[in-house]
């Protein structure tokens, strides 16, 4: 018996984020997470514009401002620096604010067990989700009509099956759903073990006052050849976490982690050590994020280094883009094509970030550190150093899109990416900007739990040919009539559920069709 819609294994973000999601839609949910509580590890602190959008759509984002551990008047910028962290030779870095017009709430900045804590508190609101705190998957099948997990208390002898229509493994770099299904992986090895270092240190805290506003540092010295020393703060004030290579082999106790601190930061300090760790700096990615009626999302579809801050919210990411997906499968108004379409969208936009963004940022940062050094040419040194980030155009070049997607009315030729541009016209396949509306509201207040139709001006030809349309597909769609200057450059555009653009233009047959091609209903 199909006791459940989806069964998502692993509660971290991106699982508890698939649930709400999900749970909101009215989709019967059953979570398998391990953990009774979330880990005290603090990464994923970096959360973006876009995800903190995924926050208000699931009923969270005033408690996940909330549960912020920096003050909200303290800043949360990052910097660069040359050689140690005490040095004039440093630059403004990763400024998100930069793009902060184009989306509809702020960014944040808080450890990932407290963002946790905040999805854990909402999905427990929400009546279609049930949770099993505790309890390990430790095996999955499929059969022609659902999946049954085999479950395993975690301190204890219990064991149980759960059976569902469709399951998601979010259940880490380590997937035991991406093994289960036979999902295999392609690794590209740095061959690098990285450190993570967890202390507190509040001298640390006195000796950074010196850089105002800034939560993240990141240390580049000519030796780690473009692989970051970085620093993260916690809490203002005490707690840090720290990353960065270590030789090989290294253990908690045969190196001298208090000496690299030192070293990184450019003198000594008191440190207390709350936590060490270790992982394998790699790049991997599932060769595919769906086979049959297994899916795989977050770090279990892809992981890598976390320069850049690009995990937790490439995950949410996943999140949204397949949570209305599964619920139109599953509700009737979706055609076998929109799940596909999950891995055809994201898969290609998770290769184009690991490749344009995260290894990039390690290749640009190498070959600048072997051209360029104070002690060769200070002169030369310091006019490239300082430009380096004048036009910080990895955060404006960062714009996931769907544009080569099959359901979506994009440009010929267009491909799915995380490198794009930010602009306030609507385009299909890209995330729709924020605009005030002629009652002082932004459309992002009118948008709901499905597709939403903007019509721009009294002039633009009645929408009755897409209404019917959806009426005939029984997809959800909301009107939105704004009447006052318009930044989309269209007299119509057709908003999926997950905030992206699917079509935008003028004819109402030509909406028509994009909307059923955006449910996979053919065109
Ligand atoms: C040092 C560091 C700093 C980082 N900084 C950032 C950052 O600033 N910004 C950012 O976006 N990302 C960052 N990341 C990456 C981010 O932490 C991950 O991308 C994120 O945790 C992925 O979330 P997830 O839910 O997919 O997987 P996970 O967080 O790994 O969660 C998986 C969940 O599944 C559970 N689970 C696993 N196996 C099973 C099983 N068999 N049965 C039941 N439950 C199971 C686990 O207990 C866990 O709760 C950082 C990572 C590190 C290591």
């Amino acid at each position: 018996m199909i006791e459940y819609d989806v069964i998502v294994v692993g509660g971290g973000p991106v699982g508890m984020g698939l649930a709400i999601d999900l749970g909101q839609r009215g989709i019967r949910v059953c979570v398998i997470e391990r953990y009774p509580e979330p880990q005290p590890i603090p990464k994923g602190q970096n959360l973006t514009q876009r995800t903190t959008e995924h926050f208000h759509f699931w009923g969270c984002e005033p408690e996940l401002r909330a549960a912020r551990t920096i003050p909200q008047n303290a800043g949360i910028g990052g910097m660069t620096c040359y050689g140690q962290l005490l040095t004039d030779y440093n630059y403004d870095w990763l400024n998100r604010a930069l793009v902060k017009d184009y989306y509809f709430t702020a960014n944040e900045r808080l450890p990932q067990f407290a963002t946790e804590a905040v999805l854990r508190k909402r999905a427990a609101e929400i009546e279609a989700i049930d949770i099993r705190y505790g309890w390990s998957c430790t095996g999955l099948l499929q059969d022609a009509d659902g999946v049954t997990a085999e479950i395993r208390q975690r301190e204890g002898e219990a064991s149980d099956r759960v059976r569902g229509g469709y399951a998601v493994g979010c259940d880490g770099s380590r997937s035991v759903v991406r093994e289960a299904a036979g999902i295999t992986q392609t690794l590209s090895d740095h061959d690098r073990l990285m450190a993570l270092l967890v202390f507190r240190s509040t001298e640390l805290h006195q000796l950074l006052e010196r850089y105002p506003d800034k939560a993240f540092y990141n240390v580049l010295t000519p030796e780690l050849e473009g692989y970051w020393q970085f620093f993260g703060r916690v809490d203002l004030g005490t707690t840090w976490f720290f990353h960065a290579p270590v030789p090989p082999g290294t253990t908690k106790d045969s190196f001298d982690f208090t000496s690299m601190l030192h070293a990184a930061v450019g003198q000594p300090f008191e440190v207390e050590f709350e936590y060490i760790g270790f992982w394998d700096l790699r790049f991997a990615i599932a060769d595919r994020y769906r086979k049959g009626r297994v899916f795989v999302a977050g770090d279990a579809a892809h992981s890598h280094p976390p320069y850049g801050g690009y995990g937790i919210n490439t995950g949410f990411e996943d999140a949204r883009n397949l949570g209305w997906k599964l619920a139109a499968r599953l509700q009737g108004w979706g055609g076998e094509g929109l799940l596909d379409s999950y891995d055809l969208e994201r898969r290609p936009v998770f290769a184009s970030t690991a490749d344009d963004f995260i290894a990039a940022f390690i290749e640009e940062d190498r070959a600048f550190l072997e051209r360029y050094s104070p002690d060769r040419d200070r002169e030369e040194f310091e006019r490239m150093w300082f430009s380096r980030n004048d036009a910080a155009s990895e955060v404006a070049a960062f714009e996931p899109n769907y544009e080569g997607s099959p359901i979506v009315s994009g440009p010929p030729g267009g491909l799915c990416s995380a490198r794009g541009s930010h602009v306030h016209e609507a385009r299909a396949g890209h995330h729709l900007s924020p605009m005030t509306l002629e009652d002082g509201r932004n459309v992002y207040d009118r948008l709901g739990a499905g597709f939403t139709l903007v019509r721009i001006g009294e002039t633009a030809p009645a929408p009755g040919a897409i209404l019917q349309q959806a009426e005939a597909l029984s997809v959800p769609i909301g009107l939105v009539n704004h009447s006052g200057d318009s930044r989309y450059g269209a007299d119509y555009v057709l908003v999926r559920p997950d905030n992206y653009v699917a079509w935008a233009g003028s004819s109402p047959e030509e909406g028509a069709k994009a909307l059923a091609r955006a449910v996979a209903f053919g065109v």
